[in-house]
C-alpha cells in the first residue's frame, strides 16, 4: 500500500534528509587513505544524534551499524570496520536518518585519490542515470519510466550491468515502503506516480555482471564476478512538472572540493 504524503510531511521527510546529506559531507571531510571506515561510522552516528536525528540503519533489522559502507567490489550493506581506506578505492556510503517520526535516505559513492579511469566513468554514468531517473519521477508517469532511464544510460548505453535484486523505494514513516522502485523497467508500465508521493531513487550499477552476492555477515552484497560498483541516491518527492528532490548533494560536492584526497566525479 502506498502512503501519500501532506506538503508538511513531506517538508519533514526533506529535514531528515538534509541532515542525511550533512552528515555525508561531515563525512567526506575525513576520507583519506590509512582512515578505517569504522571511524567514518562513529563521525556519521555522533553527527547525525548532534543535530537531533536518529540513524536510521543502526538496529534495523539488527544491522549493527549508522553507515552502510561497500568498498570496491561492494555493492550495497557493506559494514563498517578496521580496514583502512587505499588510494585507487571507491567507497560508496550509504546513510539514512529518521527525526520527527520520518526518514531519509542517500547515497554516494567517493573515488579516492588516484582512481582508475573506468572506476571514475563508472560512478560519473551513474550518477548522471540517477538525475535521468530523478527526471522521469514526475506525476503521470509511472515507476517503469524511472528504471528505463536509469537502465537505457548505464545497461544499454554503457554496457553496465544493473542491479536487479535490490531496488529503491517509497519512504516516510517507514524507511522502505511501497512501491519498489526498480532500476530497470519499461516505458509506461508499473505504479502510477502521483503528487505525494516520496521515493528513495538509487541505481546500484556494477562494471561487469549484473549478478551480486551475499556474505556470510547476512549483509554485505558484493559483486557476481568481484568487478566494482557504485551507487548514488536521493530522497525524492514526486512533482506536478518535475520532482523535488529532499536530499542535496551539493553539499557533499562542497566537502569534496576542499579534499584532495577524494577525485572529483565531473
Ligand atoms: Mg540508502
Ligand atoms: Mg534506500
Amino acid at each position: 500500500m502506498i502512503h501519500f504524503k501532506t506538503k508538511e510531511e513531506i517538508e519533514l521527510i526533506r529535514e531528515s534528509s538534509l541532515i542525511v546529506s550533512k552528515c555525508h559531507a561531515e563525512v567526506a571531510k575525513y576520507i583519506k587513505p590509512g582512515v578505517k571506515t569504522i571511524e567514518l561510522d562513529k563521525i556519521a552516528e555522533t553527527f547525525i544524534r548532534d543535530n537531533g536525528g536518529v540513524p536510521a540503519f543502526k538496529g534495523y533489522n539488527g544491522f549493527p551499524y549508522t553507515l552502510c559502507i561497500s568498498v570496491n567490489e561492494g555493492v550495497v550493506h557493506g559494514f563498517p570496520n578496521n580496514r583502512e581506506i587505499q588510494d585507487k578505492d571507491i567507497l560508496s556510503i550509504d546513510c539514512g536518518v529518521k527525526k520527527n517520526g520520518f526518514f531519509g535516505d542517500s547515497a554516494f559513492t567517493f573515488p579516492i585519490g588516484d582512481v582508475d579511469e573506468i572506476h571514475l566513468k563508472l560512478l560519473r554514468i551513474t550518477l548522471e542515470s540517477l538525475y535521468l531517473g530523478i527526471k522521469a519521477a514526475v506525476s503521470g508517469n509511472r515507476i517503469g519510466d524511472i528504471g528505463f532511464a536509469i537502465q537505457k544510460h548505464t545497461e544499454v548505453d554503457n554496457g553496465y550491468g544493473v542491479v536487479k535484486d535490490l531496488v529503491g523505494h517509497g519512504i516516510g514513516r517507514s524507511l522502505h515502503e511501497d512501491p519498489q522502485v526498480p532500476n530497470y523497467g519499461k516505458r509506461g508500465k508499473g505504479v502510477m506516480l502521483k503528487e505525494g508521493m516520496v521515493i528513495a531513487i538509487e541505481p546500484m550499477i556494477n562494471l561487469g555482471t549484473y549478478k551480486v552476492k551475499q556474505l556470510n555477515d547476512g549483509w554485505t552484497i558484493i559483486t557476481g564476478d568481484g568487478k566494482a560498483s557504485a551507487h548514488f541516491e536521493h530522497t525524492v518527492a514526486i512533482g506536478k512538472q518535475e520532482a523535488i528532490i529532499l536530499s542535496d548533494h551539493n553539499l557533499i560536492f562542497d566537502s569534496i572540493n576542499n579534499n584532495i584526497n577524494i577525485k572529483k566525479i565531473q
